[in-house]
């Protein structure tokens, strides 16, 4: 399929693969957009939280996914800001909590087909790397690229934990563990788009990457189809 901008590049796998960073980086050598697509899950959960929405009431939630409107902004280091009616929500969708409610209210179908109509939108006319859970399987399975991304649940915690000790956030190993895996299960065991890898995405394991390893895969990836 041809479009306007360029490809459209699917990345998917489990939380902490280094999906973001990966994509980021890739897309800045492709001189694409990036988005990652969790985002707007993460601004469903704050803004369900910010309105005291009822989490587990998926008709609530729904009425909630349809009152947003998103506006996407590229930036010089490729990412797309997102702005949601208007605000610019940061930090705010970082803490923990508005993951776990993402990843609790991302199981309700009718507000996913809100949220993917959205995703679709940012990337009908390509030049983009998106980066989520089911962008090669449900969003875009016309992408021209997918790349699955997967690593231990270990590997992951550790490399979490690092990242937040870079910012001077301390963290417990054990419960960042228990939270990636509670979240993994979650997310793959699903029956709205659970995770998974699509029949025909490149399947790359980071356990024993670094990122600079897992980058040029990926670039490698991409070139090879554009080739
Ligand atoms: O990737 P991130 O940690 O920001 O995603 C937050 C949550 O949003 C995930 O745990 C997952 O449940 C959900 N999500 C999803 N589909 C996507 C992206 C994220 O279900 N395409």
């Amino acid at each position: 399929m041809s479009r306007p901008n360029g490809l459209v590049i699917s990345i998917d796998g489990t939380a902490g693969t280094g999906k973001s960073t990966v994509g980021r980086a890739a897309a800045q050598a492709m001189g694409y957009s990036f988005l990652s697509t969790g985002g707007l899950y993460r601004a469903l959960a704050y803004t369900v939280f910010a309105k005291h929405v009822d989490a587990a009431d998926p008709k609530a939630v729904l009425e909630t996914a349809k009152s947003l409107q998103f506006r996407f902004e590229r930036q010089p280091d490729a990412t797309l800001k997102m702005f949601v009616n208007g605000e610019y929500l940061g930090n705010k969708l970082q803490l923990d909590e508005v993951a776990q409610t993402a990843s609790k209210i991302s199981t309700y179908a009718d507000s996913r087909a809100v949220l993917t109509e959205k995703m679709r939108q940012a990337g009908q006319d390509g030049g983009i790397i998106m980066e989520g859970r089911d962008i090669g399987t449900v969003v875009f399975p016309d992408a021209e690229v997918k790349i699955y991304l997967d690593a231990t649940a270990e590997v992951r915690a550790d490399r979490r934990v690092k990242q937040l000790a870079e910012q001077g956030v301390q963290t417990d190993y054990g419960q960042i563990l228990a939270s990636i895996k509670e979240r993994d299960l979650r997310d793959s065991t699903r029956k709205a788009s659970p995770l998974k890898p699509a029949p025909d995405a490149i399947k790359i394991d980071t356990s024993n990457m670094n990122r600079e390893e897992v980058i040029e895969a990926v670039v490698k990836e991409i070139k090879r189809y554009a080739a």
